[in-house]
């Protein structure tokens, strides 16, 4: 790594700018107690501060603090978790509530302590640290990483273990100069809006005098990543089944993709569409059996990070019997309590 010019001047560089520019978000309001930072941080990570703001508030009215998320039935937390995505952040969040209340405890501020618990890995495990307990231990997530990996004038993927440790190491300087908190809100805030990844607002930025990227005539080739591979797409053909008791639906496996949540009856296929006849043989297995289209379809699209689902839902309307456990038939008040994916709202909306 190259020497690093001016530490001092750029903290204070950069907290001036903050001073002037910094967002008013709401998880940075006081008291910023450890739980609050919890919470935030979880919904933070896979998910735009934008989004994360309303959603914030309603969460913890609902769930002030770590008794009330352990006592809390998991298909309410999982309803106060819809639209943010990546369910298993919820369900870490309640089991590690669950955990530390039957311990009589509250979240620990040593690190090995932290990392221990359900869903902390190094990044919140740093969070926490640095914004409720005032530890200087930055916090590394992608906007930090790419400043301090431009300001060094690093080359490479910023996520190879050389770059995060010298990332780690420039940063970890910086927090023992500065309120870790203040500082941390700071950075993350000139990664999203100056020093962003594909432009760099260079003529903007405080760190523009040290900077080693600026100054080598190309500072986005700096702390980027590879470019991903395109997310595949899979075909998918789902039920609406409706009977007099309501509509069929069960709760997924409480582990895997989109866990514990509730899904209707669906098909999907790695390259062609399902057929009528593959949804037929799903629908047999919840106990559903020869049932016939009302004629009514509609499209179904969602964009996960990592895939496409496309295609279409089909209407049935048969006479109620037993289903198979655990489906179930859900009247519109059962329906009003089930946690269901985003991808899956068509299904229960019929297409509106
Ligand atoms: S000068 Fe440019 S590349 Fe360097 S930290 Fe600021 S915005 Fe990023």
């Amino acid at each position: 790594m190259s020497q690093i010019p001016g530490n001092g001047g750029a903290v204070q560089s950069v907290l001036r700018w903050y001073d002037e520019e910094g967002r008013d978000l709401p998880w940075r309001q006081d008291p910023r107690t450890p739980y609050r930072v919890l919470i935030a941080e979880a919904m933070l990570q896979q998910t735009r501060a934008e989004t994360v703001a309303p959603r914030y508030e309603v969460f913890l009215q609902r769930f002030p603090d770590l008794q009330a998320l352990a006592a809390a039935p998991q298909d309410e937390v999982l309803r106060s978790w819809e639209g943010l995505g990546y369910y298993a952040r919820a369900r870490n969040l309640q089991r590690l509530a669950q955990m530390l209340t039957a311990q009589g405890g509250g979240l620990p501020a040593d690190r090995a302590a932290l990392i221990g618990l359900p869903g902390v890995g190094e990044y919140i495990a740093s969070a926490l640290r640095s914004f409720a307990f005032g530890i200087p231990d930055p916090p590394l997530d992608a906007n930090l990483r790419r400043i301090a990996l431009r300001y060094a004038g690093i080359p490479g993927d910023p996520l190879d273990a050389a770059s995060g440790a010298a990332a780690r190491k420039l940063l970890a300087d910086w927090f023992q100069m500065a309120s870790p908190a203040q500082l941390g809100d700071a950075l993350m805030d000139l990664g999203a809006r100056v020093c962003t990844a594909r432009r760099p607002d260079c003529a903007v930025c405080p760190l523009q005098e040290g900077c080693a990227a600026v100054a080598s005539g190309a500072p986005e080739e700096f702390g980027v990543r590879r470019p991903k591979a395109a997310p595949r797409t899979r075909r998918i053909l789902a039920a609406q089944i409706v009977s007099p008791q309501g509509q069929a639906w069960r709760p997924r496996p409480a582990k895997g993709m989109l866990g514990g949540l509730w899904e209707p009856p669906h098909v999907l296929s790695e390259e062609d569409a399902p057929s009528l006849d593959d949804l037929r043989a799903q629908l047999a297995q919840w106990g559903v059996e020869s049932a016939e289209p009302a004629g009514e379809r509609w499209p179904l699209k969602h964009v996960f990070t990592h895939q496409v689902w496309e295609g279409e839902v089909i209407r049935f309307v048969v006479q109620a019997g037993p289903l198979v456990p655990p489906a179930r038939w859900l009247d519109a008040r059962s329906i009003a309590q089930i946690a269901v994916p985003r991808a899956f709202r068509t299904v229960l909306a019929g297409g509106k």
